[in-house]
């Protein structure tokens, strides 16, 4: 028996993972759900988002599943989830599943993963006014040859890249694609810069993955200015395997990409750090469905899916997944962010009947 802890969250992931859970209980897994409190309820209760309590648990759970994010109490929770255990690895499988609804005219046979390193880059954010940096880097120049005390007023923000942050994410990314090629898929990086602008910045984190993925020769390699990957995501999706994105670039680029394979009910994600993971949907907490019982579960149960890979139940993962893809085959029983008319509860129990 493996324990797992539930955040629900905010609006709809409180739904969506409550009816996760339901859904794995009533499929027998052999799953001890624990639902500690969190958030707006612990904030009033216990004066805190992230009682002692919930953290204790979190650290003992074989998994974690956290539904959405929406005002600060639930930002804390993330914060704790996220950023204080050091998950640097933000992975966002977008995959196709037949019946779903994808813009795109044939979105056949897209499968493949977004990788996006979640602790540097622009995020967390680091800012200030452009008065302390001119004072801090009086000779700091743009391109064009401008000092910072030439703009007047405004704000700067700090990009960070470290060697370290970046051999990480890329080791990451390397081991992903090594076992998504023990499955039959390509094999292959496509590294996600702007380092024909960003020479330095941009430039240092190409260099060093090029520099990590040259370690993995049964690796392929490619690497796409981030305008350019946005491009291919939308014309060629089927062509790629494993995009490993800097932080910014790889939040814009898997929602996009998570559209083209069908919107953000759909799609699952994962964050990985040395020795902590936990699984939510991409998706927020959605204020404009939220209380009505009609959010799509499918990113939550795919999330869940990915978790329990992660904990060791592999077999009821693919079950899990396997089950998900046939509701969609057979779109019957399809939310209606997919063109049907199921509700959250409605769409759980098709796919318990398809398990
Ligand atoms: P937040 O500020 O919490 O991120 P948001 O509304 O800005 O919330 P999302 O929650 O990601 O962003 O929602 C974006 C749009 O996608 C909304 O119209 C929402 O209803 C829709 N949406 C998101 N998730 C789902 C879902 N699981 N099922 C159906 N529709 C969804």
């Amino acid at each position: 028996m493996k324990t797992v802890v539930a955040l629900g969250g905010e609006g709809i992931g409180v739904e969506v993972v409550d009816a996760t859970c339901a859904l794995l209980a009533a499929a027998g897994f052999p799953l001890r759900v624990l639902t500690p409190p969190h958030g707006e309820a612990a904030q009033r209760a216990h004066g805190t988002p992230v009682p002692d309590e919930t953290k204790r648990l979190c650290g003992q759970a074989d998994g974690i599943l956290f539904g959405a994010a929406g005002g600060p109490a639930s930002v804390a929770v993330i914060t704790y989830l996220r950023w204080q255990q050091d998950a640097y690895a933000n992975v966002r499988p977008i995959k196709y599943y037949e019946g779903a609804a994808s813009p795109l005219a044939d979105p056949r046979g897209i499968d493949f993963v977004m990788v996006r390193e979640n602790m540097e880059g622009l995020y967390p954010a680091r800012e200030g006014d452009l008065a302390e940096l001119a004072r801090a880097m009086p000779e700091l120049r743009d391109r064009i040859g401008r000092r910072v005390g030439e703009y007047g007023e405004g704000r700067f923000a700090v990009k960070v890249v470290s060697r370290a942050g970046t051999e990480r994410i890329a080791r990451f990314a390397c081991a992903l694609a090594r076992r998504r090629r023990a499955r039959g898929r390509p094999g292959r990086i496509t590294c996600v810069t702007k380092s024909n602008v960003l020479t330095r910045s941009d430039g240092f984190f190409q260099e060093v993955v090029e520099g990590v993925v040259r370690q993995h020769p049964d690796l392929a390699y490619e690497h796409s200015h981030v305008d350019d990957a946005a491009r291919r995501l939308v014309r060629f999706p089927q062509a790629v395997d494993v995009v490993l994105c800097m932080n910014l670039y790889g939040d814009i680029l898997s929602d996009l990409a998570a559209e083209a394979a069908g919107g953000l009910g759909i799609a699952p994600s994962g964050c990985f750090g040395d020795r902590w993971a936990y699984f939510e949907s991409i998706h927020g907490s959605a204020p404009d469905i939220a209380g009505q019982g009609i959010a799509n579960p499918t990113a939550t149960i795919l999330s869940a899916a990915m978790m329990l890979e992660h904990m060791g139940l592999a077999a009821e993962a693919e079950r899990l997944e396997a089950a998900v893809a046939r509701v969609y085959r057979e779109r019957r029983h399809l939310p209606r962010d997919q063109g049907g008319t199921a509700g959250t509860k409605d769409f759980c129990a098709a796919v318990l009947k398809a398990l």
